[in-house]
């Protein structure tokens, strides 16, 4: 897949602007790109209309938000429900898996969500991806994990292994030579299911996460630790993890040392729900997934009070999870813990961006920055019900999707 042409001068007119930073959208402005960034932005004057004539592009009945970031994936499987499918991915030869990948990424592109931080995969045919450049066509940023790190005998199989017999975490981070964007650690069970709200022992005493942390930070790398339940998400924000994903049942007091430490935290809340729709009806998961899911939205409320950074994270390629669409979903369900709708974009723009390694090039639309957004038709309280098919996707002001669907050629 090929993008159009570099647009050289691109002037955009967004009926509505939100710029990822969380602050009230704003009326009619007047974006304008130049070689791919953004040189100036302001308000829209009929006399700018009168003079741009036809090379103005009439946004006037939209609203235009910062290329979408989502802070949690799995680019090597499908949310498809088709069981032999998802087994099948599991078991993708490198040469099987760049295909899912690279049709995963166009879904995401057409969805207006331009950059990913990968989860990890027990293969790291992400990380191949994503440090072959002669495989990206698609302008998309990639940040992968390679293979998570999990303990003997514990949960994390599907994406990832244990340190090697003899090694600590530590060593086996230290010595491991492939070319990571982050480090993740998985340090819990999955959720249950089964039980509300059971809490599975830590996979790593403190002593190992803390050495495994500053072995990550040695190589400077930063750490996404999968944590469930209060005391391994503890001991993770006590040794230093930059991220704390999923955090089910994590509890206030954590919540609290997050606010203060500022330590990120990707609920992806999204897995819930999408369980529950997925699993039988009226049976004892999906129940348990709605009441997990409530239990979630209640923790996230409390960190938008607090001021802990949440971020929208989908875990895309979980079960009923879909790459790109879902991060509507995840947004809607911050909206419904109390953020508002500029707020819930902030969280899937600006913030990732700091911690992708992204700031200053994309995550807000302001000059200086890439000319990287997307273009939703109608005002902002329609936003999230309308994103899953945008008008427009642009990349560094090159028109990449249209209508929902990536731009194709050759
Ligand atoms: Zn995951």
């Amino acid at each position: 897949m090929e993008a159009a042409p570099l647009n050289t001068i691109l002037h955009v007119w967004a009926g509505w602007l939100i710029d990822g930073t969380g602050g009230p959208a704003r009326r009619d402005v007047l974006i304008h790109v130049e070689g791919g960034k953004i040189v100036s932005l302001r308000r829209m004057r009929l006399e700018d209309k009168l003079a741009l004539e036809d090379r103005l592009v009439d946004c006037s009945e939209s609203t235009i938000l910062p290329g979408l970031i989502d802070s949690h994936v799995h680019l090597t499987m499908s949310g498809t429900g088709d069981e032999s499918i998802r087994q099948k991915q599991l078991s993708y030869t490198a040469d099987q898996a760049m295909p899912v990948i690279r049709s995963h990424l166009a879904q995401s592109l057409s969805r207006g969500v331009v950059a990913v931080r990968d989860g990890g995969d027990a293969a790291s045919h992400t990380l191949s991806y994503a440090t072959d450049p002669a495989l990206h066509s698609i302008p998309f940023r990639v940040r992968a994990a390679g293979k998570a790190w999990r303990s003997r005998g514990r949960y994390g199989r599907l994406i990832g292994g244990p340190p090697a017999e003899g090694m600590s975490l530590a060593q086996s981070i230290a010595s491991d030579p492939s070319p990571l964007d982050h480090v993740k650690i998985v340090n819990s069970g999955v959720n249950s299911l089964k039980e509300f709200g059971r809490e599975t022992r830590p996979q790593f005493s403190a002593a190992e996460l803390d050495a495994a942390v500053q072995a990550a930070r040695r190589k400077g790398l930063k750490t996404m630790v999968h944590a469930n339940g209060s005391v391994p998400v503890r001991d993770a924000v006590d040794a230093g993890a930059t991220s704390i994903e999923h955090g089910f049942f994590m509890g206030n007091s954590n919540l609290e040392r997050m606010a203060d430490l500022q330590v990120f935290w990707v609920p992806t809340a999204i897995t819930m729900k999408a369980y529950a729709r997925e699993l039988p009806k009226g049976g004892l998961e999906a129940e348990i997934a709605w009441r997990t899911l409530e239990h979630q939205v209640e923790q996230i409320a409390y960190a938008r009070r607090l001021g802990a950074p949440v971020l929208v994270g989908t875990d895309s390629g979980s079960l009923g999870v879909h790459h790109g669409l879902a991060v509507a979903g995840e947004m809607e369900i911050l909206v419904d813990a109390g953020y508002t709708v500029e707020e819930a974009v902030c969280c899937a723009t600006s913030d990732p961006s700091r911690l992708l390694g992204l700031r200053g090039e994309m995550g807000q639309i302001k000059k200086g920055m890439e000319g990287t957004f997307v273009v939703v038709a109608g005002p902002p309280k329609t936003l999230l019900r309308r994103m899953g098919q945008p008008e427009k996707v642009f990349v560094q002001g090159r028109l990449v999707a249209s209508g929902g669907l990536p731009i194709l050629s050759g």
